[in-house]
């Protein structure tokens, strides 16, 4: 059974035995001797002792010696053992491998670690180190680690080095850093970073003079919607190595979103004039038809190093405000106008629930005549009467809440206030009607018909004494949806006018399926056109369809008698401009009807 057990119990039984038999011999030795003195006594000790040494101590220590070995042996990291004159005495098998050495030859690990990673190798401290080496074909990284040990008296016992090969989790770690820093598609900076990048770069150079450009491919969303995903990923590569393509290590880029990008330059590089001829045919080819990409740049110039560079950018951005669908410039500067046109517009905003409540907004009436010159009707015009900066025309307000989405507010408010109106009308059996403006953008913040017709049945009005004025626009998103609540309107029995029929690309065909009672034909046509004639015969057509379509003509804009009886004899059928009169307070509307 001894035999068959493993080398170490085997040895330490043997011991036993031999140790045993020993003592016996001895006994029988001491016994047959018949010596006064017991020696068997000493016998059994030493005995003993061996016994107690061998299979509490030597073996264990000895057992636990080879296993450490071995598994030294095989672990992935080189390991050199040093005694305290700094010779090499052992080397795990991946050392042997790594100093291409024979296990026994240790001297030569020494000189082959050293051209590899230099002399501090060899220095017998307490040290820790990250090492990259250059061979011929590819590049590895390791990590390296040097421990000394010391007896009680501090006095050096030997050292060891650790070197672990950490190429595949550098790579891996160098390849996520990678890709949390550069966008995927163009492989540009991804904005958190081209931010943090450029807050680095600016502290550093504190007294180089640099502009900040957002860069804005304008009509993206159409080529993506035209040609597809795949294309509009191309075409952002495109643009992607454009902005990159002549700027030098001082500039920092990066793109910061969908379809913009970033870039921080030394103002001395920027050259506009060069960046502007080539975005005023900036093409790109798709199956041999080319399409213009009209691409934006807001610049800012960098004040202080301390600003956030977010905000910086949003300067930037802010600027391109100012050349909304321009393709005659492409380039943008933030300066103080735009800063001061960004502070009204935050305070006009911040006023309108005070400026709603004490009806500093109101509506003011534009009278709406017939052919017979009576006025049968007025439009709803919004005027803020401000406690500051005295009249305001919409102009100065409507586009700005137009923007935030405010301007539900703003309607809701005058929408109530015509029905006031009307209200204090009916009981003093005045018959007239009036139109309010709905903007395109209240569609997507309320229910407009339900809020209408809330309105008309808390008052008691006819609905037919509320016109609801709609521009096309509002056709542009959601047309079906949109179709059906104009149609509800006119089965629950309001008249819906489309205004400024004319000013912006007016589809004919559009009319056709459009549930529209009343066409106001834009004031343009109107106005100091270069050829007048021509502009008439527009008109004169638009009310000559409108007829045959159904609907009734009214024109904006009448100035003059002229214009009004021309007009008149085309077959217009109401009028709306200074000639009759300009938008009223109520009070003089009321004076004049
Ligand atoms: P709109 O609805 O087309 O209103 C007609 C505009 O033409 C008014 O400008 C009116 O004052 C002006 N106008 C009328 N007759 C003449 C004329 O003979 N000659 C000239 N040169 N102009 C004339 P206003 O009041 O400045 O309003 C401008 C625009 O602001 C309106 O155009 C309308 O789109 C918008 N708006 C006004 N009030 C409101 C409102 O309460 N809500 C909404 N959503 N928009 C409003
Ligand atoms: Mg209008
Ligand atoms: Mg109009």
């Amino acid at each position: 059974m001894v035999a068959r057990m493993p080398r170490i119990y085997t040895e330490r039984y043997s011991i036993i035995l031999c140790t045993m038999i020993f003592s016996g011999i001895w006994q029988i030795f001491c016994i047959f001797s018949h010596s006064p003195v017991d020696h068997s006594t000493i016998g059994f000790g030493m005995g003993g002792i061996i016994i107690f040494y061998f299979s509490i101590f030597y073996r264990p220590l000895k057992l636990l010696d080879h296993m450490l070995s071995d598994i030294i042996s095989e672990i992935p990291e080189a390991l050199f053992v040093f005694d305290p004159n700094g010779k090499c005495i052992w080397v795990n098998e991946t050392g042997c491998q790594m100093a291409d050495i024979q296990n026994e030859i240790f001297e030569k690990a020494e000189r082959n670690l050293i051209p590899v990673f230099g002399e501090s190798v060899m220095n017998h401290q307490n040290w820790s180190d990250k090492k990259t080496v250059h061979n011929d074909t590819k590049v590895q990284y390791y990590a390296l680690e040097s421990r000394s040990f010391t007896d009680e008296r501090k006095c050096l016992t030997g050292s060891y080095l650790r070197i672990r090969d950490i190429t595949k989790e550098q790579k891996k770690l160098k390849k996520e850093i990678y890709n949390a820093t550069h966008d995927i598609l163009t492989g540009l900076y991804t904005r958190e970073y081209l931010y943090q990048r450029i807050a680095e770069l600016l502290q550093i150079s504190k007294h180089k003079h640099y502009l900040i450009i957002f860069v804005n491919v304008k009509n993206f969303k159409i080529v993506n919607d035209v040609f597809g995903k795949a294309f509009g990923d191309d075409t952002l590569r495109i643009v992607a190595d454009w902005v990159k393509k002549d700027l030098s290590d001082n500039c920092c880029y990066g793109r910061l979103g969908g379809d913009t990008f970033g870039v921080l330059i030394p103002e001395e590089e920027f050259l506009p004039k060069q960046i502007e001829k080539e975005l005023s045919d900036f093409v790109i080819r798709k199956k041999n038809a080319d399409y213009q990409l009209l691409i934006h740049l807001g610049v800012y110039s960098v004040k202080s190093s301390d600003t956030d560079v977010s905000v910086m950018f949003d300067r930037a951005h802010l600027a391109l405000s100012t050349i909304e669908d321009d393709y005659k410039f492409h380039i943008a500067y933030y300066n103080q106008d735009i800063k001061k046109k960004i502070i009204w517009n935050q305070n006009i905003c911040t006023q309108l629930h005070e400026a709603l409540y004490k009806r500093q907004i109101l509506p003011y009436l534009q009278p709406i005549a017939d052919r017979t010159g009576t006025i049968v009707g007025a439009e709803a015009l919004a005027r803020w009467i401000h406690p500051e900066h005295g009249f305001m025309s919409p102009a100065s307000f409507i586009p700005i809440f137009e923007k935030n989405g405010m301007i539900a507010e703003v309607d809701k408010h005058i929408w109530r206030c015509a029905c006031e109106i009307l209200s204090r009308w009916k009981t003093e059996s005045k018959n007239l009607f009036i139109s309010i403006n709905i903007s395109p953008k209240d569609f997507y913040f309320i229910d407009v018909l339900a809020e209408v017709q809330n309105l008309v049945k808390e008052f008691r009005l006819s609905p037919a004494s509320l016109r609801i004025e709609i521009t096309e626009t509002v056709m542009m998103n959601d047309a079906d949806n949109r179709m059906q609540i104009l149609d509800s309107f006119r089965k629950a029995g309001f008249i819906v006018e489309m205004d400024d029929f004319g000013s912006g690309f007016s589809s004919l065909n559009l009319l056709k399926d459009m549930p529209v009672d009343v066409l106001k034909i834009d004031m343009k046509f109107l106005g100091k056109t270069e050829d007048k004639s021509k502009a008439k015969t527009i008109v004169r057509n638009i009310i000559r369809l409108s007829e045959e379509l159904g609907i009734s003509a009214l024109t904006e804009g009448v100035e003059t008698q002229e214009q009004y009886q021309a007009l008149s004899e085309m077959g217009c059928e109401l009028f709306q401009g200074y000639y009759f009169s300009k938008p009223l307070p109520i009070e003089e509307f009321e004076k004049i009807v």
